[in-house]
């Protein structure tokens, strides 16, 4: 079976069990070539509905993870994205096909993964900006975002993320440590915040100084 082919029914599996909802975000997954992400000797697992390891004990999130995660943030075409774990680059390149050229931001506290990641988005033509840097500290210079979502799971959603992120934007993430959940965040205009949570999730720890 052809890489398409297999894409294709990977897709439609999610869409027909109710994992991935929007239209935008089912031809995102639907666009995105998975087996370019992954090293050459796991292509064969690339449409898979699983978690694959990028190298540097990374992992890449299973697609009804990233299609779910994308459906939670609704992004509008031009909003503007943080994204914190760039990693191999897939979850940025799905987030790239929702998002207007030039819209996601991506920080990557590995300087390798990071170099691997810019230059094979570069290569597949998405313009996606990534820095080498700890995305505790989000990446102010182009504050403030539409929405913000982390493949990396802190102990606690960092402030700094929170105060990038535009009134009315939205956060979506894994937080904690032992047990993990995903929780999407809401800044409200007056300030505050509204939490939600979608269950028990299994991400990389973020690192921080080590
Ligand atoms: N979205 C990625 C998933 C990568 S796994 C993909 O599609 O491949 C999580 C990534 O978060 C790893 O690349 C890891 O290096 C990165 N990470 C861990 N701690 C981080 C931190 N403090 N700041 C930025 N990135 C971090």
């Amino acid at each position: 079976m052809s890489f398409e082919t297999a894409r294709e029914r990977m897709v439609d599996r999610l869409v027909t069990r109710g994992a991935v909802d929007r239209d935008a975000t089912a031809e995102a997954l639907r666009s995105v070539p998975r087996h370019e992400f992954v090293p050459p000797d796991r292509r064969e697992a690339a449409y898979r509905d699983r978690p694959l390891p990028i190298g540097g004990g990374q992992t890449i999130s299973a697609p009804h993870m990233v299609g779910m995660m994308t459906d939670l943030l609704a992004l509008d075409a031009d909003d503007r994205v943080l994204e914190i774990g760039t990693g191999c680059g897939y979850h940025a390149a799905v987030t790239a096909e929702v998002v207007d050229d030039g819209s996601l931001y991506s920080v990557e506290y590995d300087p390798d993964l990071a170099e691997n990641a810019r230059s094979r988005l570069d290569d597949l033509g998405y313009d996606v900006r990534v820095r080498v840097g700890d995305g505790h500290e989000g990446w102010p210079d182009h504050a403030p975002y539409d929405a913000a979502y982390l493949t990396c799971a802190p102990a606690e959603m960092p402030d700094a993320i929170v105060e990038q992120v535009r009134p009315g934007g939205t956060i979506v993430g894994p937080v904690g440590e032992s047990r993990q959940r995903l929780v999407r965040l809401r800044r409200r205009a007056d300030g505050g915040i509204d939490r939600e949570t979608h269950g028990g999730v299994r991400f990389v720890p973020m690192r921080r100084g080590d």
